[in-house]
């Protein structure tokens, strides 16, 4: 199945030009000449990425931008943007692009641009979704909140990341490595048995509190969270 385009762009030149190589590279593609008409096809089509330019008419390409990701709609969004429009760059990547482009570019490293960010796109846990649950446990992540039943739980930044990896991950053994890496980072420096602390901090909040055996350990390996 080949990954769908949108593009954005109202220079009709540069926006044939997009298709074709894209095409060339056997991408399917949908073109939207103003940011209106975009956000609407972005909204309905439901494509694989964005390659959407800042300057449009009816409404900017800011703003298509800033109305996806608050409809949480998480496609990559690549943004053109002219030579010296520093601080629409800057605005752009607030508003939750995920890259840009500089006109006049070169196409070569936009089709690199492109296959990046479909990559990392795909490699996000399928799982990945806005509520994750157990029992009667609910993470959500749009309010960044943990609840048991009514009770809410406060958990430390650290804490809910790790809990949400966990989850994201049902019924895969996850060893320190991996978790130390996913969830502290590659430059992460300390040993693996900060995890251990931590997975005690999360049992004595969540499985001991309400009487659950969610986090199980893997003997030498780490830990993994079952389906119920
Ligand atoms: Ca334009």
């Amino acid at each position: 199945m080949s990954e769908k385009i949108l593009i954005v762009e109202d220079e009709k030149k540069i926006s044939r030009f997009l298709e074709l190589e894209l095409r060339h590279e056997e991408y399917e593609v949908l073109k939207a000449y103003d940011g209106r008409t975009g956000l609407e096809m972005a909204l309905t089509e439901l494509p694989d990425l964005i390659i959407l330019d800042l300057m449009l008419p009816g409404m900017s390409g800011i703003e298509v931008c800033r109305r996806l990701r608050q409809n949480k709609q998480t496609v990559p969004i690549i943004m053109l943007t002219a030579k010296d429009d520093v601080s629409d760059k800057v605005m752009g990547l607030d508003m939750g692009a995920d890259d840009y482009m500089t006109k006049p570019f070169a196409i070569e490293e936009l089709l690199a641009r492109i296959r990046v960010a479909i990559k990392r796109k795909l490699s996000e846990p399928s799982e990945k979704s806005e509520v994750l649950k157990y029992k009667e446990l609910q993470v959500n992540h749009i309010k960044h909140q943990v609840q048991y039943k009514e009770d809410i739980i406060e958990l430390t930044k650290k804490e809910y990341e790790l809990l949400r990896y966990l989850l994201e991950n049902k019924n895969i053994a996850l060893d320190r490595e991996k978790i130390l890496e996913k969830v502290w980072g590659y430059d992460y420096y300390g040993d693996t048995n900060v995890i251990d602390v931590y997975i005690r901090y999360l049992r004595s909040k969540i499985d001991q509190k309400y009487g659950v055996d969610m986090i199980k350990t893997v003997r030498g390996v780490g830990y993994i969270i079952y389906d119920e």
